[in-house]
Order: C-alpha cells, then sequence, then structure tokens
C-alpha cells in the first residue's frame, strides 16, 4: 500500500477523524509486523550509506505527538537502522532563557542537517503553534504570525537541498490513557510520568485542532506532513519506515565515482 494515505495533497484540509489511529496497513499479526519491520531496517540502511558517501542531499525528521505517543520509540526502533556518524537526534524542550532571547527559529535553524547527513527533532518549531496556542504561553497575534514564518523557513530549507518529512504520531485518548497508566505503575516507566501530561490530556480537543491548522498550512509538496497511525506500535515503526524508504529511494541517490583513475594504483606486497 502506498504511503501516499499518511497525507493529504497541498491546501487540502487533515482532519484528523479520517485518520484511524489503529489502523494496521492490513498486516494481520505483531510478529509478521515485526518480521517486515526487520527488512524494512535493512533496507533503510543501505539507503543511509548511500547517502552518506554521496554527501549531496539531508534529511530532515520531524515527529511531532501528544505524550505517550512513541517519539522516543519511533526513534529507538524505526530510526536505529542509521549509521550514528550519519545522523543525530534533537530533542526541542522548554525554551531556556537563551533560546528565549532570539527568535523561535534560531534554535532549530542551528540542528539542521548538513550535507549527508539525517537529523531527527524530537519536537520542533511546530510546538510555537502547538503548546503556545493550546496553553496561551504568547499573544495570539504573536503565534498567529508563525505559520507564514514556518513555510519560508522550510522553503529555504528545501531549496537549499533538505529533504524534510514531518511526522504526526496519531494516538487515541484512549490509547494513551493505557501508556500513561502503565507510566505510573511500571518502575522502570516512572521516570518519565509529569504531571503536566495529563493537563495536556485535558486540552486534548484544543491540540487537536490546533494539530489540524499545523498540519493544513504547513504542508507543501517538498516539506509534507504524514498522519502516522499509532495505536500500535510496531505498525507506527513500519508506516514512518515505509515513507523513509520511498522518500530516500525517490532521490536517486548512487555511490559517488572514484575521485582517481583506481586501476593506476598499484597495492604493494606485505614488507
Ligand atoms: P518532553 O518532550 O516530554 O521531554 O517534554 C518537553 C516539553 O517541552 C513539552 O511539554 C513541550 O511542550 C515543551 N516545549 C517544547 N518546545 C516548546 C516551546 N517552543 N515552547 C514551550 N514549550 C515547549
Ligand atoms: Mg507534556
Amino acid at each position: 500500500m502506498g504511503v501516499k494515505r499518511f497525507r493529504r495533497d497541498p491546501g487540502e484540509r487533515y482532519r484528523l477523524d479520517d485518520f484511524d489511529p489503529s489502523d494496521n496497513g492490513g498486516i494481520e499479526s505483531k510478529n509478521a509486523g515485526r518480521r517486515y519491520l526487520k527488512d524494512l531496517q535493512g533496507r533503510l540502511n543501505e539507503l543511509q550509506q548511500v547517502l552518506y558517501a554521496e554527501g549531496k542531499h539531508s534529511i530532515l525528521i520531524i515527529l511531532q505527538a501528544m505524550d505517550c505517543a512513541g517519539k522516543d520509540g519511533t526513534i529507538r526502533h524505526a530510526l536505529s537502522s542509521f549509521d550514528p556518524q550519519g545522523a543525530s537526534v534533537t530533542s526541542f524542550k522548554v525554551p531556556t532563557e537563551e533560546e528565549r532571547a532570539h527568535d523561535f527559529l534560531w534554535r532549530i535553524h542551528k540542528a539542521v542537517p548538513r550535507q549527508g547527513q539525517i537529523a531527527i527533532f524530537n519536537r520542533s518549531h511546530y510546538e510555537e503553534v502547538l503548546v503556545v496556542r493550546v496553553k496561551g504561553l504568547k499573544p495570539e497575534e504573536t503565534w498567529r504570525g508563525y505559520y507564514d514564518h514556518i513555510n519560508a523557513f522550510e522553503k529555504l530549507l528545501t531549496d537549499s537541498g533538505v529533504t524534510l518529512l514531518k511526522f504526526f504520531l496519531h494516538i487515541s485518548p484512549q490509547e494513551q490513557a493505557e501508556r500513561l497508566r502503565e507510566r505510573q505503575e511500571r518502575p522502570d516507566k516512572q521516570w518519565k510520568f509529569r504531571p503536566g501530561d495529563l493537563e495536556d490530556r485535558g486540552l486534548w480537543p484544543q491540540y487537536m485542532e490546533a494539530y489540524e491548522e499545523a498540519l493544513s498550512r504547513c504542508n507543501t509538496p517538498r516539506a509534507p506532513w504524514f498522519v502516522i497511525p499509532a495505536d500500535r506500535k510496531w505498525y507506527r515503526n513500519v508506516a514512518v519506515s515505509e515513507v523513509l524508504i520511498e522518500t530516500l529511494e525517490g532521490l536517486n541517490m548512487g555511490y559517488p565515482k572514484p575521485v582517481v583513475n583506481i586501476q593506476d594504483y598499484k597495492i604493494s606486497p606485505v614488507f
């Protein structure tokens, strides 16, 4: 199945109710899904090696989601096939004093990948039209202006050879409740529990409205938004991997030609 079903055409409106968070892409079992994911990871690894060797393109992967939807898990599983030398992960937290003293894209721009590299953003500049909007952290006239700034910024990046992929990990409120309960109960997960997560959960409809507007207004052919079904962790990983593979294959990359006439060089026997 094509990855087109995870997105909308530019200019079209995203309605999150139209996307089923528990979609399994027709893959019947978790085990079959996991086996398939292994194949996808192998292919991703090959593609990243060419990306790195060719050093022409760079890839920026943005992950946005409600708490517990699996941003960390996606990085750990779907994106673990990357060679660490060619990849980076940046997590964007509440802005520091220094970050707040600059424009909202300052800290983002610094983390954009150089050629040949893949960068993964755990949260991003989109927080400025999500949490900032929903919690009223800045006046409306300020964040209202951000959609245009984001589109202009992303155009600068794509014009400069960055391929942008933006993923909204779409979890249902029921599944989030399950995972929050797990965070309360399991000693190895309790460190992730934040009372603020419950506050955000109480603002679910407002967040969905903010997401719908961000996705609808900032979805361009070269910086598309994908809505990834995230109630099943294994399928979330499969879906993200499929999008990445299709995108990387579309770049028609190749290993660079040798810099010298290789046959002219004789490798001497051992001394
Ligand atoms: P976590 O990703 O769970 O470690 O949490 C990071 C927190 O930082 C989340 O609650 C985000 O909403 C918050 N955050 C990230 N970026 C911003 C921003 N630009 N303004 C305000 N809060 C932010
Ligand atoms: Mg939170």
